[in-house]
């Protein structure tokens, strides 16, 4: 039997079900899901699945992509295309498509909702159920693998979104020991009090910026030194030139930090020679 999933209103063959490629749960697990048991052709716990979805939505600022009653009525048609009598049913919503970039997107953009049903044996979970399983013990550090550079990257989205919401260009992210880990798409650096180049180093849970690494070289080249020693949130504040470099933003200074100007608010002259030395080596040797 053919399967078939809802897609943004349209109902299609399974193997034809596609959201765009810049759909934001596809570049930056921007949404959230609930799954149902279907038991008879019935949605099992129905409401508490979908007071948790309400939740979640809230919780991350997602517009509902409609009322209940109608996401009741694609949750059900799902079930009934797929002639589901036993197994789930699974529904997706993200934030929407829309051009690659952390921030929320325009408001009005329409969240994106995918529904899918499948069959389960379930006398094969019956039969599971009757032998038990074993497990094996795991650290918990979702999500503690900051040095890869997943997609999973909705605290920084929510991180970004709130800097943006008070007025700031950026988040720094703070660790539990009150130190700066790096900014929400990009690692941090600052010339601390007494004039020390200093950025994070990178046995932290942060990620190895590329761009952080070839500044550090041209620093070298330079004859300074950098100090890779993590730095707190006073030390930023009290910093003469905090910057931020990576990819996209190349080094970018940063002058306030919650509401506190740095200095007398305007870039420092080391960042802005690093910029400088960063585009021409760059440039220079781009293939
Ligand atoms: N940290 C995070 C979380 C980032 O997303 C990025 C940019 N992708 C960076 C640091 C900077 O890395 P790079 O210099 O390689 O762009």
């Amino acid at each position: 039997m053919s399967r078939v999933a809802y897609v943004n209103g349209v109902y299609r063959p399974h193997g034809q079900a596609v959201v765009h490629v810049e759909d934001r749960g596809f570049q930056f697990a921007d949404g959230v899901y609930e799954v149902w048991s279907v038991a008879d052709g019935r949605l099992a716990d129905f409401e508490g699945h979908m007071t948790r979805l309400f939740r979640s939505l809230g919780e991350l600022r997602i517009d509902p992509p409609m009322s209940r009653e109608a996401l009741t009525r694609v949750l059900r048609e799902t079930v009934r295309r797929n002639r589901v009598r036993d197994g789930i049913v699974y529904l997706q919503v993200t934030r929407g498509t829309a051009r690659r970039d952390h921030p929320f997107p325009p408001p009005g953009t329409p969240p994106s909702v995918v529904v899918t049903a499948k069959s389960m044996n379930f006398d094969a979970l019956e039969a599971k159920a009757a032998k038990g399983i074993t497990v094996l013990t795991q650290p918990d550090n979702r999500w503690g693998r900051c040095d890869i550079k997943t997609v999973g990257l909705l605290p920084n989205v929510l991180a970004k979104q709130a800097a943006l919401d008070a007025g700031a260009g950026d988040a720094w992210l703070v660790d539990e020991m009150g130190l700066i880990t790096e900014g929400t798409s990009n690692n941090a650096w600052i010339v601390d009090k007494d004039g020390a180049l200093r950025t994070r180093d990178i046995q932290a849970n942060i990620l190895r910026g590329i761009t952080r690494q070839t500044l550090m070289e041209i620093v070298k080249e330079e004859g300074l030194t950098v100090d890779e020693r993590p730095f707190s949130v006073e030390d930023a504040k009290q910093a003469r030139e905090p910057f931020v470099t990576s990819a996209s933003a190349f080094v970018l200074p940063v002058v306030g930090i919650d509401g506190a100007k740095i200095g007398d608010g305007k870039p420092g002259p080391l960042a802005k020679r690093l910029r400088d030395l960063y585009l021409d080596k760059t440039r220079d040797e781009a293939i």
